[in-house]
């Protein structure tokens, strides 16, 4: 049984897709797609020994050794020519950290497989990457589970830049135009928390001009996306 949020990124792999799963932790994710016939084949990379040993025990127990593979490596180095892998999962970190394992493994990325992303936090830092590389951003989606709240971000290659809005960058181009209640609630969240600090930073009689004013066009940027 996968959680929410690994279920809603489950829904995104193509029928038949050859995944790599980086930073898979339990391999939870590519172990369940194997269990229901929905890839053909996956690699769970793990840079860290723990993880990889919780991802080999799943992948025993479940009696899946054929179809996928632990693998201890850091980022994309996990992913090997013969592989053939056209989807590529990061779930679970924070958007920076997603950016940096697939710009530091780029080579792997020659092919231009599907990217499906859920960064934690730092979700504009993915976007910006996805449209610097060519990558399109196709869906996405927004949920909340224990408390948190996720974005699933998914990317295609098309070769040229996305023409998105500075906006789009920071909200999402389908989620902004497509405002679900878990949306507005994360941003309204967000006006509050600049509000928090703006009025800490007045009561402490110390607000630069200019940090004051970037935290009032910060809350009337998101004020003027949600609806
Ligand atoms: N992907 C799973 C999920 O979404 O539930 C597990 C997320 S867990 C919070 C993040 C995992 O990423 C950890 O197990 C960590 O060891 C792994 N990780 C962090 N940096 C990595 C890297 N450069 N290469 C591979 N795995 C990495």
């Amino acid at each position: 049984q996968l959680s929410k949020r690994l279920e809603e990124v489950a829904s995104f792999v193509p029928d038949g897709a050859r995944l790599a799963d980086i930073g898979s932790d339990h391999a939870y994710l590519p172990a369940n797609l194997a269990l229901n016939g929905k890839i053909a084949f996956a690699v769970a990379g793990e840079v860290v020994k723990g993880p990889f040993e919780n991802a080999e025990h799943e992948i025993k127990k479940e009696g899946l050794e054929a179809k996928v593979k632990a693998r201890l490596a850091n980022g994309l180095a996990a992913i090997e020519a013969n592989d053939q892998i056209d989807t590529v999962t990061i779930c679970g970190m924070g958007g920076p950290l997603i950016c940096e394992i697939l710009e530091s493994g780029k080579e792997k990325l020659s092919n231009h497989p599907l990217l499906i992303l859920q960064p934690n936090v730092g979700e504009e830092n993915v976007r910006v990457f996805l449209q610097k590389n060519g990558y399109w951003i196709e869906d996405e989606r927004i949920l909340e589970e224990d408390g948190h709240t996720y974005e699933i971000i998914v990317g295609r290659y098309h070769g040229e830049k996305q023409p998105l809005t500075k906006e789009e960058l920071m909200f999402g181009p389908f989620l902004m135009r497509n405002q679900s209640p878990v949306f507005v609630r994360k941003w309204q969240k967000e006006i509050e928390k600049t509000n928090r600090v703006l009025s800490q930073l007045q009561k402490a009689n110390q607000v630069p001009v200019e940090k004051k004013r970037e935290l009032e066009t910060e809350i009337k940027r998101i004020e003027g996306v949600i609806n």
